[in-house]
């Protein structure tokens, strides 16, 4: 079996005890960690085929991006700065209906790529449109080396909440988007060692019907899969629930079998201190999205309520419209900021709770919480090696601290995923990189042309 010593790091393991090792080891065999602890001790007691030296890097678990639009990456830039409504409705919706499987599979790479240089080593992929390739997507994540949890999208009514009507490149058949996503589970969950996952992603409130939501309820909970939705995610989400169903979105939600432990709900901004109990009691998990709750002026989700309540709250970048990056380390700091302004209160979620939603809280998001999340022996090996010498990370008074508030995705070194190196020296193994950077040019002006869309932009190109 293949064994890698990871030696000399600063091992963050966010065990039990918040053990943080200096000159620390890791003992990965296979696709596990064997053992964790000082160098010295883990020289005397094993000889590995390799060694990855982390001398001055921060060796972390691997994060966990709760919320990820795969299919966005390549339409990064092309909305910003507008409200909503002219988002969705003038931009991403004609962007995303003129996509074919080709664009589809490019963008799915070069988020890929972009989340294995930042650090990130598994993630949920809210919904795949039938149009976006859904093989093509699993074939490069299986490539990749990754770990991704794939959710089709699921819808039979074309509309957003009250009035927004659907681009028709974008409109799927109630009937056909679940049966399509029961054939892409049996085709591909579990599959590559059990690195992808497929789950179901029902479209929000106002894109399916109550009919559908329970069919999709009943259809998961046979095969205990995954489910995930945006809900909550602007006001007028709460203005339609109770003008529709006279509840609000999480009673609806809870009332058509959607809520439970293995659902994570992108967004949850706008909840009531009764929604937080119902999530808790239901054990529903949430993806928490600050850049793009921030940037589209959404809100701010009540995080530290819902973490006081026992909800459990990972991180999610979203997508390249709405963030427009998939950094996760960029995210903590968002994530550790918004809510001390809010409240006031420069205390709460400290440095130390949101590096726990980036790892093992998001681990706890995919039902993983006994396999991923940690730098503990029996885990799943996917460890990241974050270089810790650069000016803005030095002189490393307080190495939490300093990956949270100063780092970035750019810092990340070296990333194992499953006990096998995907990238190292920032040389992703995995993928090709120049390769996919010009493939992506390629493919973002041929969208746009076909789309004959005027980006939103306040510059005046010349
Ligand atoms: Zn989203």
């Amino acid at each position: 079996m293949e064994s890698i010593l990871v030696e000399h790091g600063v091992l963050v393991t966010l065990d039990s005890r918040q053990r943080v090792i200096r000159d620390g080891a890791v003992m990965i065999e296979g696709s596990r960690i064997i053992d964790v602890g000082k160098t010295g001790e883990l020289h005397r007691k094993y000889s590995a085929e390799h060694t990855i030296d982390a001398s001055r890097k921060l060796v972390i678990p691997g994060m966990i991006d709760c919320h990820v639009h795969l299919a966005q990456a390549l339409i990064r830039g092309c909305a910003d700065d507008v409200s909503l409504l002219d988002w969705l409705g003038k931009y991403v919706w004609p962007l995303q209906g003129n996509y074919d499987a080709e664009d589809g599979r490019v963008s799915a790479k070069l988020c890929m790529l972009e989340m294995i240089k930042s650090g990130t080593t598994s993630f949920i992929e809210s919904m795949i449109h039938t149009r976006y390739g859904f093989d093509g997507i699993a074939r490069t994540l299986e490539e990749s080396g990754m770990r991704g949890y794939l959710a089709k999208t699921i819808m039979d009514t074309p509309a957003y909440g009250r009035k927004q009507m659907m681009h028709e490149g974008m409109i799927e058949d109630g009937e056909k988007s679940l049966s399509e996503t029961i054939t892409m589970f049996g085709r591909w969950n579990g599959k590559a060692n059990g690195r992808i996952g497929v789950w179901f992603g029902p479209r929000s409130l106002g894109a399916c019907s109550k009919t559908l939501y329970e069919k999709i309820g009943e259809e998961a909970a046979k095969r205990k899969a995954g489910i995930t939705m945006h809900l909550c995610e602007v006001k007028e989400d709460l203005r339609y629930a109770q003008r529709k169903f006279k509840k609000s979105p999480v009673a609806f939600a809870n009332e058509v079998g959607l809520l439970t432990p293995r659902t994570v709900l992108a967004h949850a901004v706008w909840l009531t201190d009764r929604d937080i109990a119902v999530l808790s009691k239901t054990r529903t998990n949430v993806s928490h999205c600050p850049s793009s709750n921030t940037k589209l002026a959404s809100g701010i989700a009540r995080v530290p309520e819902m973490l006081k309540k026992g909800v459990n709250v990972g991180l999610g970048c979203d997508g390249g419209p709405s963030n427009n990056s998939y950094d996760m380390i960029r995210e903590m700091k968002l994530a550790a900021c918004i809510h001390k302004v809010r409240l006031s209160d420069p205390v709460t979620m400290p440095a130390e709770t949101i590096l726990e939603m980036a790892t093992f809280r998001g681990a706890q998001a995919i039902d993983m919480q006994d396999k991923l999340g940690t730098l503990e022996p029996g885990k799943l090996a996917d460890v990241v090696l974050v270089n810790l010498d650069s000016a803005h990370m030095v002189p490393n008074n307080n190495y939490i601290s300093d990956l949270v508030y100063a780092g970035c995705g750019t810092d990340v070194d070296t990333v194992i995923v499953d006990g096998k190196t995907i990238m190292e020296n920032r040389n992703v193994k995995t993928l090709n990189e120049c390769e996919i950077i010009q493939q992506a040019r390629e493919r973002a002006i041929a969208l746009l042309e076909r789309t004959n869309l005027k980006l939103a932009t306040h510059s005046n190109y010349c």
